[in-house]
């Protein structure tokens, strides 16, 4: 394999920057852009170790920095590495790259280092996927299942999955290649026993992949409430800057609104909605709809109420429509706590198991809402080192596997020979053994690896 090399840092300024290169020719590169100072030989540098010297572009020297030396199989990719820590400039890192290819290294392309470290056995599919995940954690639980994920938990996961299957086939196989000999035969019972014990462990991995998704994406929520009770005040104040038009002529607020923040440990995927109220105005009417439509299919839902003002239906409709949607949790916010309360509190502790005390206009009580969110949200029912299924490509993998055990099983309750249930049992393995990358197709490798950034 050829050697290859980019920057792995950002492409910003910064303290440092760092060169990669790897393959086999990656030291004897480096030495060519490289002079120790101490007048070292790189070449005769051990694995894990660095020297600090001057970097040359030929014969013009560019920059000084650090070079650290990996020697295979204990790198990253597995290859023999070579990593030049130079000052964090644009221009400067540019300058030592451009060095690092004329050195004869050959420019990396998305995601390579990693590709190899997967093409060289150190990383499965799921691994390499999960470290793409690692980068682009915005969360600790979802950092948490990433990294649980690159040390090999969905891997080990699927593989208990793989491992009774291949067992199960290789008794198949015997016993219908060689009819005559001793070979004990494979009950049906058993058959059924393995059968349904997969079928669960895959039902179990696919809902992982829909509590991950919470972690990964956030959780739907919509902001509700009348017009004017402060629901774009609130969303400016959760986003951080102001995106919905924040007016005082009721019902602004027309189209949905979407932004994702942070808020402690949770990740809300917030929609601004249109006030909900009675109006005979069409337009505005359509946003009621779509406001009405998004409570529905949220998880979560900000119930927004005015402090200052008496309840009136319209607060009561949106009360209503909570009562009857299903799997929505709903935390009934009572804003502008900072003027005198007008409303019917008694009301609202009735009809909400959660309540929250705001002033959306100065900021208070966004900590309770914080803790709140968190206590609904208690990620902690997800075990991440359970392995939790990570992406599309893995659950479609997962869907096809799981469907090619259930027609075994109807295949195998329906009289069908055992060459056709083998030859499903078969199917299904291979499809788990493309998920973990034990068998994965190159087209499946290249779109893996495609999702990676430079220098990863
Ligand atoms: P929406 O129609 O529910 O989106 O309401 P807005 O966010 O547009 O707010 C309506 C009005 O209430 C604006 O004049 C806001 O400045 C005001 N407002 C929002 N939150 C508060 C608050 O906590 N205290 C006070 N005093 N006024 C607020």
């Amino acid at each position: 394999m050829s050697t290859i090399a980019a920057i792995s840092t950002p492409h910003a300024v910064g303290g440092i920057s760092v060169i990669r290169i790897s393959g086999e020719e990656s030291v004897k590169v480096a030495s060519r852009v490289f002079r120790p100072v101490s007048g070292k030989n790189i070449a005769e540098m051990k694995g894990y170790t660095c020297c600090y010297g001057k970097i040359f572009d030929g014969e013009s020297e560019l920059d000084d920095g650090i070079l650290t030396v990996f020697r295979a199989p204990n790198s990253y990719t597995g290859e023999d590495t070579a990593e030049i820590s130079c000052h964090g400039g644009i221009y400067v890192s540019e300058r030592v790259l451009s060095a690092v290819l004329s050195a004869g290294a050959e420019p990396a392309s998305a995601g390579e280092f990693t590709k190899r470290a997967f093409l060289n056995g150190k990383l499965s599919l799921t691994q390499a996927e999960a470290v793409a995940d690692i980068i682009s954690a915005q969360g600790e639980q979802f950092r948490r299942c990433a990294a649980e994920a690159r040390d090999g938990a969905v891997f080990r996961r699927i593989g208990a999955i793989s491992a009774e299957l291949s067992e199960l086939s290789g008794e198949l196989a015997a016993w219908v290649d060689y009819p005559d000999e001793d070979i004990a035969d494979v009950s049906e019972e058993r058959m059924t026993e393995v059968l349904s014990r997969c079928l669960e462990g895959i039902k179990e991995a696919q809902e992982s992949f829909y509590s991950g998704k919470i972690l990964r994406e956030g959780i739907p929520t919509a902001i509700v409430g009348r017009p004017n009770v402060g629901k774009s005040t609130l969303m400016n104040l959760l986003a951080g800057c102001k995106r919905s038009i924040v007016t005082e002529i009721e019902g602004t607020t027309r189209d949905i609104v979407e932004e994702t923040v942070r808020l402690g440990d949770v990740i809300l995927r917030l929609s601004d909605t249109a006030g909900i109220r009675q109006t005979s105005d069409i337009v505005e009417g359509e946003g009621v709809r779509l406001a009405e439509k998004r409570m529905d299919e949220s998880s979560l839902v900000l119930a927004v109420f005015d402090n200052s003002r008496a309840l009136n239906e319209d607060d009561f409709a949106v009360t209503e429509r909570l009562k009857n949607a299903e799997g929505v949790k709903a935390i009934a916010i009572i804003n502008k706590t900072d003027l005198p309360s007008e409303l019917d509190e008694e009301y609202i502790r009735k009809n909400y198991k959660h309540t929250v005390y705001i002033s959306a206009e100065n900021g208070s009580g966004i900590d309770a809402l914080r803790e709140k969110c968190e206590e609904i949200f208690r990620t902690g029912e997800i075990d991440p080192s359970a392995g939790i299924i990570a992406n599309q490509r893995q659950k479609s993998c997962l869907d096809r596997a799981g469907r090619s055990l259930s027609e075994a099983m109807s295949a195998l309750k329906g009289g069908a020979t055992l060459d056709a249930v083998t030859v499903l049992i078969d199917d299904a393995w291979n499809s788990l053994l493309e998920l973990t990358g034990e068998k994965a197709t190159e087209k499946t490798v290249e779109q893996v690896f495609s999702r990676f950034c430079v220098g990863k």
